[in-house]
């Protein structure tokens, strides 16, 4: 089942859309050469995307260029529409830590061509997820320390804060567009310092409070 698990009650709820921010700290989008977006950038991943923690990535074949994007990832509790901002933190159920496995030669070139990134962000294993916590356990979701070692080492480290459209916001502006069910999930973008990955390689994502993702690239 392409569920998520809350660490505390061990419910698992079937996971719906997987919504996920481009460019949302600024440093990455400086990286990527890219301008601080004036609204939130939304993309989709479908639910097979998803991988459970210990998992492996697998990527397509014709792909030359595997990269991490550590993300926190928050976890819709309730349904809901046209949602305001100072409603929007009601609507979670949960955090947890995310990679957005992005086959970044494929995207390039969807970008150079003003083709769709359904490929590039999309693949089967796209979307590693941790256990998420309640929303209750986790004071301020804004200000958790993000990380992600490969092979033992840090490659990226920075905070929840330096994100550019808060969760409230995101909630706001994507529930306009689509309506938010249980477990649908969103990824809130990742900060500087996104890289490669090769097979072998391991992965273990962290977010402070919330939890810890391994997971290996086949
Ligand atoms: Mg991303």
């Amino acid at each position: 089942m392409n569920a998520v698990t809350y660490r505390g009650s061990g419910e698992a709820v079937p996971v719906g859309k997987i919504l996920c921010l481009g460019r949302n700290y600024i440093e990455h989008a400086r990286e990527m050469n890219s301008p601080k977006p004036a609204r939130p950038i939304v993309f989709l991943k479908p639910s097979t995307a998803l991988l459970q923690d210990g998992g492996r990535v697998c990527a397509p074949t014709f792909s030359r260029e595997l990269h991490h994007e550590v993300e926190m990832v928050v976890v819709i509790g309730k349904d809901g529409r046209n949602i305001s901002a100072s409603r929007a933190m009601d609507f979670v159920g949960g955090y947890a830590v995310g990679l957005d496995m992005t086959l970044r030669d494929v995207q390039s070139e969807a970008k150079e061509h003003g083709l769709p990134w359904s490929v590039a962000k999309g693949f089967d294993t796209s979307a590693p997820v941790s256990y998420a916590m309640e929303q209750d356990k986790v004071t301020d979701p804004h200000n958790l320390t993000l990380s992600l070692k490969v092979n033992g080492k840090v490659r990226q480290h920075s905070n929840t804060k330096h994100m550019i459209f808060r969760i409230e916001d995101v909630i706001s502006y994507v529930s306009s567009i689509f309506t938010l069910e249980v477990g649908d999930l969103i990824f809130t973008g990742t900060p500087e310092g996104v890289g490669p990955v090769v097979s072998g390689d391991q992965l273990e994502a962290e977010l402070e409070c919330v939890g810890t993702l391994r997971i290996g690239i086949a």
